[in-house]
């Protein structure tokens, strides 16, 4: 009986530093801007993530994050034309985009937010995009109008997500079928939030992004 109770133990203590230790800990919200002036200061590095509504991203934002609701998942499309801003380590930023870019969306409210998007864009500190796209549906034109409004210094990584919907040859037929489209300027993964699924690969990317122009900073 005592020696079962240790074993339990032992177990449970191994496990919880792998399961519970989130690699972005200090993440926190910062401000939803809905002008420029409230951008935070351009210094450190930043990575935006857009997709269509209901693509997943909020989902990714979390999974990636490791934090059940930092963004908002939310079931109403198109409901907010704010960037959202999260500090995931001192100067270093996420920054949660409204659908850029889709036709859905209602030319009042495309005016309202363009200057929004591209004041993001030319910011110094912003260093990439992660692109979010449901693996059902596969990359689109509206989706490849990003790589075109990202600068040539921005790294752009396309998450297939919800892949957990797909079995093994249609993940590896949608990732296949991606490649094309991306013609070497971004790179692509297959996500899911709900089974974990790319989660770290998601994490090295970036990680990566954001370490990197801390080093040039300091250079
Ligand atoms: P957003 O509108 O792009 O922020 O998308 P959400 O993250 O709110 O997700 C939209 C819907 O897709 C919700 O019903 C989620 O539960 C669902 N969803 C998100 N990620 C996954 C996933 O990895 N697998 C599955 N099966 N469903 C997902």
């Amino acid at each position: 009986m005592r020696g079962r109770r240790i074993v339990h133990y032992r177990r449970a203590s191994a496990l919880l530093p792998l399961e519970h230790v989130s690699r972005f800990h200090q993440a926190r919200f910062l401000i939803s801007a809905a002008a420029p002036a409230q951008f935070p200061p351009d210094v450190g590095a930043e990575v935006a993530f857009v997709g269509r509504s209901n693509s997943g991203k909020s989902s990714a934002i979390n999974a990636i994050v490791q934090r059940r609701a930092l963004a908002r998942t939310s079931k109403t499309p198109g409901r907010t034309r704010l960037l959202n801003f999260f500090e995931l380590a001192p100067l270093k930023r996420l920054v949660d985009l409204p659908g850029y870019g889709y036709a859905n969306v209602p030319e009042v409210e495309r005016r309202a937010w363009l200057p929004l998007i591209d004041a993001l864009r030319t910011r110094a500190s912003l260093k990439g995009l992660f692109v979010i796209v449901d693996s059902r549906r596969g990359l689109t034109s509206a989706d490849e109008g990003l790589l075109e409004w990202a600068l040539p210094a921005h790294h752009v990584h396309v998450l297939l997500s919800k892949a957990d919907k797909l079995n093994h040859g249609e993940a590896a037929a949608v990732l296949r079928a991606a490649a094309p489209m991306l013609s070497g300027r971004a790179t692509a993964q297959l996500f899911s939030a709900l089974k974990g699924t790319g989660v770290a690969q998601a994490q090295d990317t970036l990680e990566a992004w954001l370490a990197c122009s801390i080093i040039e900073k300091g250079s």
